[in-house]
């Protein structure tokens, strides 16, 4: 289904997961983008972000706004599937399948400790390697001389089967646009704060929230500079009863 012109898969959890164990394959790596609302405004402003996402393995709903969006265009998702899920459950896949995994992105630390708390969870986890997601390079935040190919190499040489990606979207979903196919690797998705969550830097919104769809509502108020951000919302909400399923 298309939400304002943007791909949109009509997968639950069960449904997304199988597809993406099915499909991890080095040679054609599956890419999976997990879009929320925001997202779905980014791409109707950025053709390449649009194309990334058209061209994806798999295009899950992460966020309430897509869900109730889904049942104005008279399409309704069967629900909401949170990146930092559907990720937990790969890596527990992984653990089971002797897969290995790489976590980059985050505050220096920060995806090295979210390694250990998934492996005290997945004893058995073979974590490929790890980077923070501050290098310089042009798909992060740090300007100066390029430390992008040394990263790229650090991967490649790692060989793992899965690659999360935690920029924030959509810088992680141009990284991974650049490089899928020279990682190596069989799998790569886009993870956002993740790993802050995973890692303990960060808490989730307490399960409460997160059952009535308000995920974001904690978020804006544990991180008010978000407030910037959540300007898409009321764009989207507009545009998608204006709209319906056309583009903007
Ligand atoms: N981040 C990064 N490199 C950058 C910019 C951001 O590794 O150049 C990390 C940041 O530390 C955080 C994540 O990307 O862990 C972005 O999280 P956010 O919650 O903003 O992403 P969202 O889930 O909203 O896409």
């Amino acid at each position: 289904m298309r939400i304002l012109g943007v791909r949109i898969d009509h997968v639950d959890m069960k449904g997304a997961l199988k597809k993406a164990t099915e499909n991890i394959d080095p040679l054609k790596p599956f890419v999976i983008v997990t879009p929320n609302s925001e997202i779905v405004v980014k791409a109707n402003q950025e053709k390449e972000l649009l194309k990334f996402i058209e061209n994806a393995g798999m295009v899950v709903p992460d966020g309430i706004g897509l869900v109730i969006g889904s049942k104005l265009v008279k399409q309704p998702l069967k629900e909401r599937v949170t990146g930092i899920d559907l990720m937990v459950e790969l890596v527990k896949y992984a653990s089971l399948n002797k897969k290995s995994v790489y976590f980059l992105g985050g505050k220096p630390g920060f995806a090295d400790q979210a390694a250990d708390k998934l492996k005290e969870q997945f004893p058995g986890l073979e974590v490929a390697g790890t980077h923070h997601g501050y290098f310089k390079g042009i798909h992060t935040g740090a300007k100066g001389h390029s430390e992008e190919v040394s990263v790229i190499e650090d991967i490649k040489s790692k060989k793992p089967d899965m690659v999360f990606v935690a920029f924030g979207a959509p810088k992680q979903e141009y990284f991974i646009d650049a490089y899928k196919d020279v990682l190596g690797a069989g799998l790569l998705m886009g993870v956002g704060g993740s790993l802050d969550v995973i890692s303990g830097n960060v808490k989730r919104a307490p399960q409460i929230y997160q059952k009535m769809g308000m995920e974001w509502a904690y978020r804006l108020a544990k991180e008010p500079w978000r407030i910037k951000r959540a300007g898409a919302l009321p764009i989207f909400a507009l545009n998608v009863l204006i709209k319906k399923d056309r583009p903007m």
